[in-house]
């Protein structure tokens, strides 16, 4: 079937959910994604921070071969042996004691809101109330709109789900008149992916920790884009000086393979057998390829994370001196810009003709996340098609 066939069936056959360009894609390697008319594409979009080792790599192919030969499922009511050294590996290499594995951001999130509702449930006479920020992205599941505070949701698949109070991003005031004795957790993305990279200070995290500790509430942060590796950290908790009670993550720690986590500690391992569950927590391939995506970042791939998110960053101050660039912003090769005279989606078109994909997440902004061990020279080809369509300031 020629591609145009294809085409037309994509557009008849999905279920409409998104506006997606007709470009049908079929290999991935590296940094590029090729598509059924051969065409080769630079990527920063990385499945939206999923590919942190670029597309198709060799540690993820290896792992599912082995793994796949070995146990495929066993069933979540038996422990399996990747699930065992993946929970030994998290909490080994970070503050936490605790696993608890499924395969979606919005799965971890309503982990993690369980986990804070039971702790209010057996500790603090009931409170279930969580404090998320405005602008947030936490999930497209029922709950997780609900937690999240992106403006488009507000309105959406009534009613909510109950219990969500939303603060000023950024803002301490804001948060500390909502606390009160209902409240029972703060869940919040340190940087503000979706809402085009908003990156919250250390000082007010800092006094999140501290009122959080005092009033007995728990502090949740969504790593789910900005965890393993991705702002040249293993943890973006760890820029700030200060640990969370529970943190989730997804995206990247499968490298593109469904898989993700919550991690907590051993005073909040408190759920009762049966609560909390699901038919693919600890899947064995699953496990086999987030050891395998692990091992690889923690040899060399964070480094060089920070470094090229700092590059990255020069060009663009270098390219802001002439060009429509603005507002540059983020940690690690999680990167945001605005842009003064286009759109950023008409931005993000010009430049799918130009064979790279970016994102533009908010109307001015343009967002840059590609896999975590990019090259200089993969930068060097994003700063020649940015120049070739950028309009002069
Ligand atoms: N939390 C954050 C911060 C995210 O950026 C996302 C997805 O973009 C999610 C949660 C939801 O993750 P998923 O789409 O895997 O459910």
């Amino acid at each position: 079937m020629n591609s145009d066939n294809l085409i037309q069936i994509a557009n008849n056959k999905l279920l409409t959910v998104t506006t997606r360009p007709d470009i049908i894609m079929v290999k991935g390697k590296g940094m590029y994604l090729y598509d059924t008319k051969g065409k080769k594409y630079l990527d920063f979009v990385a499945g939206w921070g999923v590919n942190s080792l670029g597309h198709s790599p060799k540690a993820i192919a290896s792992a599912l071969k082995k793994q796949s030969k070995t146990l495929v499922n066993a069933s979540p009511a038996y422990y399996n042996l990747p699930m065992v050294e993946f929970a030994k590996l998290l909490t080994e290499s970070s503050c936490f004691d605790r696993a608890f594995f499924c395969s979606t951001g919005a799965e971890a999130n309503e982990s993690a809101i369980k986990l804070a509702r039971k702790y209010g449930a057996v500790h603090k006479k009931g409170a279930s109330d969580i404090i998320t920020t405005l602008d947030s992205f936490h999930g497209r599941t029922l709950t997780t709109m609900a937690a999240s505070g992106k403006t488009a949701f507000r309105k959406l698949f009534e009613p909510k789900t109950k219990g969500f109070v939303k603060a000023k991003f950024n803002d301490i005031k804001s948060i500390k008149k909502l606390i009160s004795k209902k409240t029972c957790a703060i869940m919040l993305e340190l940087i503000q992916g979706e809402a085009g990279v908003n990156i919250s200070d250390k000082e007010y995290i800092t006094e999140l920790r501290r009122i959080c500790r005092k009033e007995d509430i728990l502090l949740i942060f969504d790593e789910v884009q900005t965890g393993m590796g991705r702002t040249g950290k293993l943890f973006c908790f760890e820029h700030y000086g200060v640990e969370p009670d529970i943190v989730t993550l997804a995206k990247g720690i499968g490298g593109g393979f469904p898989l993700s986590a919550m991690l907590t500690k051993e005073t909040y391992n408190i759920f009762e057998p049966g609560e909390q569950g699901g038919t693919y927590t600890g899947q064995p391939l699953a496990m086999a390829v987030g050891i395998a995506v692990f091992k690889e970042l923690q040899n060399g791939v964070i480094e060089n994370c920070a470094k090229m998110g700092d590059l990255i960053k020069t060009k663009l101050y270098k390219l802001s001196e002439e060009y429509e660039v603005t507002n540059i912003r983020g940690m690690g090769l999680l990167i945001g810009f605005d842009l003064t005279k286009t759109k950023g989606k008409d931005f993000a078109n010009k430049c799918l003709n130009s064979n790279l994909l970016i994102n533009s997440p908010q109307e001015k902004s343009i967002r840059l996340m590609p896999p975590l061990n990019i090259t200089e020279k993969e930068i060097d080809e994003l700063f020649w098609i940015l120049e070739k369509n950028l309009v002069k300031k």
